[in-house]
């Protein structure tokens, strides 16, 4: 099997399987003050301080959440409704995940202006971004590492200058792509507020966390038992947490060389689509290695995808979470219609070889000679 979808899942790592068997088997609730209660509660205690360690961060700065599409919410509905009561204006991109996308919606059927950036020949300037922000801002949320083009946005450059000239507007980054995957730790963002996934990085679907920068206080989304200090209740998932705990500890100490070498299967992706008649790439150079945005000329994303699974090959049209619907990030990104109906989303992880790179370019060309030549 080549598994090149790691941008819609990943494998989890036998670490993170077996954190989360012991988990189950020391099935205490953390807040029972009992022994049982108490080795929970240890549990999650110990996988904060690894996702704390990761992020440059305290450990009472994270949260866990049910993923990050809950901790993207979070932020946005949390921030908007705790400052934008006088300030109305958020500026956001219009490359962001549905995570995002969707609340910004909601937010703007309640009144509030949502600025939405654009990419200009495909990347972001730090400018536009800075310059949307305004005294009426309450809230900035950008991504960090486009989900459907690897696209790195210049989030650091553009939050701290934000943060210099309106302290008082938060920032928040969707990291989800780009956590244990490129070299940034939340100082190096400026952001305030961090969301990341668990099933991205090796754990388990789920689970995620929102960083919440000490001194930033906003309105969380979920009331009841007061676990979380008191910021997000529900009794805490331990399996999911400890899993976490355990796939960041393993991965963040060798996230530098596994970036090489991933960089390095990129490198050789692209060198051989460039080699290759009829085969494309949306992606930069200059983006994220991780995900890799193809075409190939005439053969719809669908076809592709089916005709490559038949191989064992698993790569994804464009976007996982879109299943089938255009996608209006391609075309942000000047994408032109039938080059993003026909795009393929190769997501790597270090698990991934050059040979599966040969595997998947013989299948394309199989690809092309049988499918092209029935048209
Ligand atoms: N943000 C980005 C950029 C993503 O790629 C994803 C998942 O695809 C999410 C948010 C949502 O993450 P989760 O599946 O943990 O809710």
């Amino acid at each position: 099997m080549v598994y090149f979808d790691n941008a819609a899942t990943t494998q989890p790592l036998p670490c993170a399987a077996a954190a989360a068997v012991n988990a189950i088997e020391n099935f205490g609730n953390p807040s029972s003050l009992h022994k049982l209660g108490l080795n929970a509660s240890q549990i999650v205690s110990a996988a904060r301080k690894s996702v704390a360690a990761s992020l440059g961060v305290s450990e009472n700065e994270i949260f866990f959440t049910s993923g990050a599409t809950e901790a993207d919410n979070t932020a946005v509905f949390g921030a908007a409704y705790s400052l934008g009561k006088r300030k109305k204006r958020i500026v956001t991109t219009t490359v962001e995940h549905p995570a995002i996308a969707e609340p910004m919606k909601v937010l703007e059927s309640e009144g509030y202006e949502i600025v939405r950036i654009s990419p200009r020949d495909g990347t972001f300037a730090a400018e536009d971004i800075i310059s949307a922000v305004d005294d009426n801002t309450c809230l900035v949320s950008c991504m960090l590492c486009n989900n459907e083009t690897g696209d790195i946005l210049p989030i650091g450059r553009a939050f701290r200058q934000i943060k210099k000239r309106f302290p008082r507007v938060l920032t928040h980054c969707d990291m989800v792509q780009g956590y244990l995957k490129l070299p940034f730790k939340a100082k190096d963002l400026g952001a305030d507020m961090i969301s990341i996934s668990g099933h991205k990085v090796h754990a388990l679907k789920g689970i995620g966390a929102l960083y919440i920068r000490k001194g930033v206080h906003i309105r969380g989304l979920v009331y009841g038992g007061g676990q979380e200090r008191g910021f997000r209740s529900g009794t805490e998932s331990v399996p999911l947490i400890a899993a976490f705990g355990a796939a960041v500890d393993k991965l963040y100490k060798n996230m530098d060389s596994r970036s090489t070498y991933v960089r390095s299967l990129s490198d050789y992706l692209r060198e051989r689509i460039e080699q290759t008649e009829g085969l494309h790439l949306n992606s930069r150079a200059d983006g994220s290695p991780y995900v890799n945005s193809i075409y190939v000329d005439g053969l719809r994303s669908e076809i592709m995808l089916h005709f490559l699974e038949e191989r064992e090959i698993y790569v994804s049209s464009g976007s996982a979470c879109s299943k089938g619907k255009k996608s209006s990030v391609l075309s942000e990104y000047g994408v032109p219609d039938r080059a993003a109906d026909s795009t393929l989303r190769i997501s790597f992880c270090a698990e991934n070889t050059t040979a599966q790179i040969d595997e998947l370019i013989d299948a394309l060309k199989a690809a092309q000679s049988t499918l092209l030549s029935v048209k």
